[in-house]
């Protein structure tokens, strides 16, 4: 039997690319967006539809999702993957690095989870996977905003998980400690970086994408009347 379609935001790079890699590897067509196309199809997945989509454009979103279920049938799992860690300290950041990261971590998770869910809900059968963090768990130092826009995404996935509940649909949010990807290199202050980056070396280093990949599957590969709310995942090292 063919498998349903599954939209990963976010597929350009890091987890995102891991997560599309096993979706892919376990026969599932895809949907898969970020901003940079070219990486998305250097990834040269079978059966998949790249889409050059800013997940903070609504309309650009629901076209995109649209025209892949026009290819490949009904979403049945929305992994809400994107995000930006743009570290800093609160006195002297940027505050439109603040709102980058509201705009995509938060408000793009809303926009993507109000594109499937009335489809969802009228099939009485679908997953949404919400990525959070850590730090959307507990506080670290330079990470004020992000730490916002975490506790907000698992805030958020756990109440919309109540409301859609009844309807059969899941909502799930992963929770990852420190993950190998580029998510570090966009934050502008080196000596944030550099901080980081021994943190990361005194705890022997991070996971990696597939570590995330593998739990993503796991969970979404349980049998619908299953939901693992929530899954916190690092490296055994990270107190
Ligand atoms: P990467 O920087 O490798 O990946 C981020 C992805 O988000 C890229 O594919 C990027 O694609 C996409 N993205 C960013 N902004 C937009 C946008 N406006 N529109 C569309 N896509 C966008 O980092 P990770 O893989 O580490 O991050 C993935 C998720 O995991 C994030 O939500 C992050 O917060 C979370 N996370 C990461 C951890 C880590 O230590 N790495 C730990 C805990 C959680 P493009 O630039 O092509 O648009």
């Amino acid at each position: 039997m063919s498998k349903p379609l599954v939209v990963i935001t976010g597929a350009s790079s890091g987890i995102g690319a891991g997560i599309a890699k096993r979706m892919s590897a376990a026969g599932h067509p895809l949907l898969m967006l970020a901003r940079r196309l070219e990486q998305l199809k250097a990834l040269q997945l079978p059966n998949t539809m790249c889409r050059k989509v800013d997940v903070t454009d609504s309309d650009a979103l629901r076209g995109a999702i649209g025209e892949a279920e026009a290819q490949y049938g009904p979403v049945d799992c929305l992994i809400n993957n994107a995000g930006k860690m743009l570290l800093g300290n609160i006195e002297t950041q940027n505050p439109a690095e603040w709102r980058q990261m509201f705009d995509v971590n938060v408000l793009a998770l809303l926009n993507g989870m109000q594109a499937v869910l009335e489809g969802m809900k009228s099939r009485r059968t679908g997953t949404i996977i919400n990525v959070s963090s850590i730090a959307g768990v507990k506080s670290f130092i330079n990470h004020a905003a992000y730490c916002g826009t975490k506790y907000a995404v698992s805030a958020i996935g756990e109440t919309v998980r109540e409301e859609v509940a009844s309807a059969g649909v899941r909502v799930m949010t992963i929770c990852p400690g420190a993950v190998e990807t580029e998510l570090l290199s966009h934050t502008t202050s080196q000596e944030i970086i550099d901080a980081y980056s021994q943190w990361k070396a005194s705890i022997g280093g991070a996971v990696n994408a597939e570590d995330i990949a593998r739990t993503v599957m796991f969970m979404y590969s349980q049998p619908q009347y299953v939901n693992i709310r929530e899954i916190q995942i690092a490296a055994t090292g990270q107190s």
